[in-house]
């Protein structure tokens, strides 16, 4: 059974009367550990097709099996529960709340869910970015590759199926970017699912799967055949 299934979803925005077709009959089947990167032009429905999985939108036609549960027919609690014990979700502006400790912002999705044992496990995942010494550390007194490894582990914190990065590199110069782009490798490699959407063909270029959307389809679908792999070994603090 696939993790993420999709099947002929059409997204359609009404504004003032007009009605946008933000995706026009997609279907999109992902299996557990895989690593996907979706590319195209902008507008041409990426953002809307993330939203839909990571189940902050719902498709206006069509089905969404996430793990075998249909999620377009849940009601929003159950949908908020799915999102939180199922999902991660890194964003290119990271979106680390400014004036708390890191380790605090890793333990936010604990605290929605109501889950024991919060510093511990918000420390463990720190720790697995290699950001275990900066605990205590603000946002603002981190570097943003460094950021971004905290909203990592936020996302990691409730050992999530599925990591879903939305443009995670966007604002980071290429070697911090390139470092980011290990660490998504090496939780690709312990098993975790991650679609992330990209502009960047170097950035896709360390996926193992291309999905590409043009005007709400998908035109191409394939295996990265020349693909950038990450370095062995743990990522340095
Ligand atoms: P991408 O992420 O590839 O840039 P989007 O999914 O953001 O594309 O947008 C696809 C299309 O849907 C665009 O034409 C955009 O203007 C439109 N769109 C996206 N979100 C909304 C919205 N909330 N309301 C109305 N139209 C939207």
């Amino acid at each position: 059974m696939s993790l993420i299934a999709v099947r002929n979803v059409e997204k359609i925005y009404r504004m003032d009367g007009v009605e946008v077709h933000a995706l026009r009959g997609i279907s999109l089947a992902v299996e557990p550990g895989e690593f996907v990167a979706i590319m195209g032009p902008s507008g041409s429905g990426k953002s809307t097709c993330m939203n839909i999985l990571g189940c902050l939108d719902r498709p206006t036609t069509g089905t969404y099996l996430l793990d075998g549960t249909d999620v377009t027919t849940l009601g929003d609690e159950a949908l908020a529960r799915m999102r939180n014990r199922r999902l991660g979700f890194v964003f290119q502006s990271y979106n680390l709340l400014p004036r708390t400790p890191a380790i605090e912002n890793v333990e936010l999705p604990l605290v929605y869910a109501g889950t024991p044992d919060r510093r511990a496990r918000a420390r463990a995942a720190l720790d697995s970015v290699g950001l275990g010494p900066r605990a205590r550390h603000l946002p603002t007194q981190l570097s943003g590759g460094e950021q971004q490894r905290v909203a990592i582990a936020r996302a990691l914190v409730n050992s999530p199926a599925i990591i879903l990065a939305d443009e995670p590199t966007g604002n980071l110069d290429s070697s911090t970017a390139g470092e980011i782009m290990d660490l998504l490798d090496r939780l690709s490699q312990q098993g975790i699912t991650i679609v992330l959407v990209t502009h960047e063909a170097d950035i896709a270029a360390r996926a193992r799967r291309h999905v590409q959307f043009r005007d709400g389809r998908i035109v191409s679908d394939e295996p990265v055949r020349a693909r950038t792999v990450a370095p062995q070994g743990p990522v340095q603090p």
